[in-house]
């Protein structure tokens, strides 16, 4: 509540509009995840009430499609809401509020981020990036996690070529 930005969550007057337009919520129905406020308003208010820790998966499985926001009769801004708490269970800065903030982070996790930002940050290093995936991606097999999620479903097919490439065959200078 004394968060400015969180406080918009109370803003809620419980009408049930976002999970009947989320893509994910009307499929899986309501409590799927367990806790007592389903849908795309439980996904920032039970990381508030129990913690990240214990909630904060929830921040992390969504696609941020902004349908919610969209139709949300309060205009409660879920998707940047939803940023927030993602941002504050990987950080460490006094000025997060949230209970539990800083519970997800490490090194690995620091170190693969950085590594990301290294390549998408450089259009050279991001354009070999893409080629290489391009061309291994679909050889790699499904070990670890992946195994398991690939049990019920087929795993996504890389494209042989990026949209830059197909963007520069089509005459459209890419920079
Ligand atoms: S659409 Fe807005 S007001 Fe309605 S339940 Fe969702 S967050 Fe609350």
């Amino acid at each position: 509540m004394a968060d400015p930005e969180l406080q918009q969550t109370l803003q809620c007057i419980r009408c049930g509009t976002c999970l009947n337009h989320c893509p994910v919520y009307t499929r899986i129905g309501g409590h799927a995840y367990g806790f007592v406020y389903p849908g795309p308003i439980g996904k920032i208010l039970n990381p508030q009430i129990e913690g990240l820790k214990k909630a904060g998966a929830l921040v992390t499985a969504s696609s941020l499609c902004e349908a919610c926001a969209e139709v949300c009769p309060v205009k409660i801004p879920i998707p940047q809401l939803l940023r927030r708490l993602r941002s504050e269970s990987y950080s460490t800065e006094p000025s997060c509020t949230v209970k539990e903030y800083g519970c997800r982070h490490n090194l690995i996790d620091s170190l693969t981020w950085k590594g990301w930002e290294v390549i998408n940050t450089r259009p050279r290093l991001n354009a070999i990036g893409h080629k290489i995936m391009g061309f291994v991606g679909s050889k790699i097999p499904p070990l670890g996690p992946l195994k398991q999620w690939n049990r019920y479903r087929t795993m996504p097919k890389f494209a042989k070529k990026s949209l830059h490439q197909l963007v520069e065959e089509q005459g459209v200078e890419n920079e």
